[in-house]
């Protein structure tokens, strides 16, 4: 059984944590909140006293953070303390250039290190079925592998140093813009006098099915149970998925690329967050987009 130290004890956090420590690993975590580290606690987990002491003598840590720069600085901080030959993997969403400088400085530390975001959400991190995106090389990702079948159902490996970060912000910009498009879709149905459950019928099942469509429709009572089913409670919040198409948007400018759907729908998402709806699912952008003339969002 493998010691591992599990910095970020959050929402997804502490139920990964979990589901290693119930597989039989010895896990120790740490978080710079109180408030995180007394709910893992309460929850069983070992706190360690910081960072550093949770990457101390751990075969591997695991990083769930929030953002690229405190993965940078939290790495500088592990680095150092951990054992030559361990495995260091950021499960973080962060942008691309972030994860190939911690892949630079693992390599310089003699750390192995994978960049391993996750799809799944809160509900597959408690599961223990989230879709890992990994980055790395073939030695590390074969060390990581184990935990990842333990954490999820599946590890994809995507290449070397941030393919996983940017296998996981192409997906993303791609559901955006998806989710906007089946939004447009049921919203001019229902002003043309089209049934929802007719264009659902015909859309899940024609050149326009998609997940967006077939598995997550933004409609009440159309199709499978989705967030729509439950006011838009989330699921995956709006704001989360501004985060992604931000950093789509960072990474395209980084190498030019030209993505002028992803731009918009970062726009349209940002205007959503902005209008206090960050909270709600994702699938919620029907209700803005239903709620707004085709002047106000003509550009
Ligand atoms: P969260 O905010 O609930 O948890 C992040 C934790 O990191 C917090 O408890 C915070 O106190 C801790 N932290 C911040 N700075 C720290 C530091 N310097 N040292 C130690 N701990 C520190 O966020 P989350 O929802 O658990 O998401 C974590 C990551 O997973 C994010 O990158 C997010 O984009 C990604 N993600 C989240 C979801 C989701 O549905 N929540 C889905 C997919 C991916």
């Amino acid at each position: 059984m493998a010691s591992i130290g599990f910095i970020g004890l959050g929402n997804m956090g502490i139920p990964m944590a979990l589901n290693l420590q119930n597989a039989g690993h010895e896990v120790r975590g740490f978080d710079v909140s109180d408030g995180a580290r007394g709910a893992a606690r309460e929850k069983g987990l070992q706190i360690a006293e910081s960072n550093a002491d949770a990457a101390r003598n751990a075969d591997t840590v695991i990083l769930m953070l929030p953002d690229g720069p405190i993965v940078e600085a939290v790495a500088a901080e592990v680095l150092g303390a951990m054992e030559k030959g361990a495995l260091l993997i950021d499960c973080s969403t962060i942008d691309v250039a972030t994860a190939r400088k911690v892949h630079e400085q693992g390599d310089a530390a003699g750390i192995l290190c994978l960049d391993a975001p996750v799809s799944g959400g809160v509900v597959g991190a408690e599961a223990g079925s989230l879709t890992f995106m990994v980055g790395g090389s073939d030695a590390a990702f074969e060390k990581g592998e184990p935990l990842f079948d333990i954490m999820g159902n599946r590890g994809v490996h995507c290449g070397e140093g941030g393919a996983g970060q940017a296998a996981k912000i192409c997906n993303n910009m791609l559901l955006g813009v998806s989710m906007i498009g089946a939004c447009e879709a049921f919203a001019l149905a229902e002003k043309l006098g089209l049934s929802q459950a007719a264009l659902f019928d015909v859309v899940s099942t024609s050149s326009g099915s998609c997940w967006s469509v077939n598995t997550y429709c933004p409609v009440p009572g159309v199709g499978p149970q989705s967030p729509a089913d439950n006011a838009y409670k989330p699921g995956f919040a709006a704001a989360l998925m501004l985060k992604d198409l931000g950093l789509s948007q960072q990474a395209a400018d980084d190498c030019d690329a030209a993505t002028p759907l992803g731009r918009h729908a970062t726009d349209l998402y940002a205007a959503m967050v902005e209008a206090g709806k960050g909270g709600a699912d994702f699938s919620g952008i029907i209700e803005y987009i239903q709620s707004n003339s085709r002047k106000a969002l003509a550009s």
